[in-house]
């Protein structure tokens, strides 16, 4: 069997929170714990699947506004893995300030993504990809015998991500996105952070943002 996942859409800026599980060993991880963790816990809850990690693409708010609820209700409580370039991004709230938010961040992160690591539920493999840009320990999740990319807010169907925030850079995010994203193969399915499902060959073709950004 291979990966499963489910995707909700959460929150106040309609943020996608995946729960990807092993069917067999029912183990489970909330990539992105968008908002409202109890949304995210009742679909584990029907499916039997136990959440043993919180991993985060990035600390943008929107992204773990649900993490202190998941942790909370779940024992023992899954460690969070954060890119050590995002928690200065993570202890200042994820930006949330800006937005005039003030929420639990929940646990502090324990696990350092960092580029070319595997993650394993029980048997299936991902791998992390550092793609900085949009954030600068910005990174994405792909699985590649489900031909799975979670890829945050890197990229999205038919556009990237914002570049017009603090610590962002956009020469550096379509480096990330010329070298993490469409050095994979077409029909890997991309699942953004926001928006609907895309492929990296639909994205290759027809996102306007990638045309003259040459092969890889
Ligand atoms: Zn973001
Ligand atoms: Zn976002």
């Amino acid at each position: 069997m291979s990966l499963d996942f489910v995707a909700l859409t959460l929150g106040p800026v309609e943020t996608n929170a995946y729960l990807v599980a092993n069917p067999a060993t029912r183990e489970a991880a909330v990539i992105d714990p968008a908002w409202d963790g109890h949304l995210i816990l009742e679909q584990a809850l029907a499916r039997n699947w136990r959440i043993t990690n919180i991993w985060l693409t990035h600390a943008h708010f929107d992204h773990f506004g649900g993490a202190a609820a998941v942790a909370d209700a779940t024992h023992p409580p899954p460690p969070v893995a954060l890119h050590p370039e995002d928690y200065p991004l993570w202890r200042a709230g994820g930006g949330s300030r800006d937005f005039g938010f003030n929420f639990d961040p929940g646990p502090e992160p324990t696990i350092d993504f960092e580029h070319d690591q595997q993650l394993f539920l029980g048997d299936i493999e991902l791998s992390v990809r550092y793609a900085p840009g949009h954030s600068p320990g910005h990174v994405m999740l792909y699985c590649q015998e489900a031909a799975l990319l979670f890829c945050g807010d890197v990229i999205f169907s038919g556009s990237i991500g914002r570049t017009d925030l603090p610590r962002a850079d956009y020469e550096t995010l379509m480096e990330s996105i010329r070298e993490q994203v469409l050095s994979l193969p077409d029909d890997t399915r991309l699942l953004p952070g926001h928006g609907p499902e895309t492929t990296v060959g639909q994205e290759r073709q027809t996102n306007p943002f990638l045309q003259g950004l040459g092969e890889v």
